[in-house]
């Protein structure tokens, strides 16, 4: 069973990078970050304040979330519901840096993922070929001992051109500069609880700036190989 480990910044391309390797390899796919915008949708409906700590690490602790993980159709059904679409508004977004900064938080989201990975979860992988996992900390807490561990890096000008296209389907300068200062406010956030600019020991970096997707995939699936 092989673990591969996935680490960058919004808009590195981590997402669409990783389901492109999981696919190509057979392997199942997991996204961290829709996990933590679960849990701060999860806060949202249940009314917990999100500046009341231990309300929203309770919250997530009781929180009925399954991910799924295969990479053509990473589910993620919250409490029964589909909430593929309602974790990616902009309200969360905005929120959710806020959740995942909560220490007791992080210890319970990544007990789960290690679960998932492991292949014990509820997510209904059970091991199989293995498992392709992204966010910000799999190849420094959650998998240090993955078997691949990848940094995705890209220059600000490219992941605020990236996002850009996400969010407003377009990278006209107004609309990269809408999102400049909702991606590097959550970046500087984010920052304090995980190291995701720089590359821990054995971890290899991929700039992508200068890449397309089938590029980045081909620069991953080497490292993968070595
Ligand atoms: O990857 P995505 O942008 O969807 O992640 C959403 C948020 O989840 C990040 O801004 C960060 O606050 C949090 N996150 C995290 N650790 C991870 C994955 C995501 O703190 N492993």
């Amino acid at each position: 069973m092989v673990t591969i480990a996935v680490d960058g910044p919004s808009g590195s391309g981590k997402s669409s990078v990783s389901k492109a390797v999981a696919a190509r390899l057979g392997l199942a796919y997991l996204d961290t970050g829709a996990m933590y915008r679960a849990a701060t949708l999860w806060c949202v409906r249940t009314g917990v304040p999100l500046e009341d700590a231990a309300a929203v690490a309770a919250a997530v602790r009781s929180m009925p979330l399954v991910m799924g993980v295969d990479p053509a159709a990473p589910g993620v059904t919250l409490d029964g519901e589909d909430v593929a679409a309602a974790i990616r508004t902009t309200d969360v977004t905005a929120a959710v840096s806020q959740v995942a900064t909560n220490l007791e938080v992080r210890d319970e989201l990544r007990r789960r993922q290690r679960e998932i990975i492991a292949g014990e979860g509820d997510s209904g992988f059970s091991g199989g070929r293995g498992i392709v996992a992204e966010g910000r900390d799999i190849t420094t807490v959650v998998a240090p001992d993955a078997d691949a561990r990848v940094l995705l890096t890209a220059s600000e000008e490219a992941r605020l051109r990236r996002r850009s296209l996400e969010v407003h389907g377009t990278a006209d300068a107004t609309s990269v500069e809408a999102t400049r200062d909702q991606v590097l406010r959550r970046d500087r956030d984010d920052s304090t609880v995980s190291t995701f600019h720089v590359a821990a020991d054995g971890v290899v970096t991929v700039d992508s700036s200068e890449l397309d997707l089938e590029q980045t995939v081909a620069a991953v699936l080497t490292v993968v190989e070595r």
